[in-house]
């Protein structure tokens, strides 16, 4: 219907999160009618995400070997934080609460997808969990289904290591996602931890 330059462009746009073909296709469209200095801005700021690699011991993105966080000589290397996803290390980091260490798993598993094992980091977790300086682990899945088989499967990962293993307190509001709950109940959920 388009050009095969375009309609290319609304294919990869279309696969964006939340993103179907009809936003995609004025995604498409603004692009095209930007100024050749806009969209060199727009390519610009894309091409530099190469430049972003992952933290060797969190899985955070950073521009080093090892993230800000982890190398922060003041923080808690006691303790680790496991997260779904990097937006939800970023909300409790909002509460300033927190002063440990974090672990990106980087996805949910559900007993019923066999593949979902092979996405999220397990073997990395049980690694770097079995290391000497970490003693507690926390884990901080979202509260709905998946988050909650993910839970479970972090424990087993969990079971060997020798480390104590707590949950978040309950109560996140409807859905609990942790990246829309507000800072006071994320902090008394970390606080409630059992
Ligand atoms: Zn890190």
């Amino acid at each position: 219907m388009y050009p095969p330059e375009i309609e290319k462009l609304i294919n990869t746009l279309s696969r964006f999160p939340t993103v179907g073909p009809r936003t995609a296709t004025r995604f498409a469209f603004y692009l095209l009618n930007l100024s050749d200095k806009e969209r060199e801005n727009v390519i610009e700021a894309i091409s530099a995400l190469s430049n972003i690699s992952m933290c060797s011991l969190c899985y955070r993105s950073t521009e080093k070997e090892v993230c800000s966080i982890c190398s922060d000589e003041r923080r808690d290397k006691s303790t680790l934080c496991v997260v779904e996803q990097e937006t939800d290390l970023t909300s409790i980091e909002k509460t300033k609460f927190y002063g440990g260490l974090y672990f990106i798993m980087g996805g949910t598993v559900s007993p019923l997808r066999k593949k979902d094992f092979d996405n999220v980091r397990g073997k990395e977790l049980k690694e770097r969990a079995s290391q000497e300086e970490v003693k507690e682990v926390i884990i901080a899945t979202n509260q709905n289904t998946e988050g909650e088989s993910t839970a479970l499967y972090i424990e087993r990962v969990l079971k060997s290591c020798g480390v104590k293993v707590s949950r978040l307190g309950r109560g996140l509001p409807t859905g609990g996602e942790l990246e829309y709950a507000d800072e006071e109940t994320l902090k008394s959920a970390l606080k409630g931890r059992s």
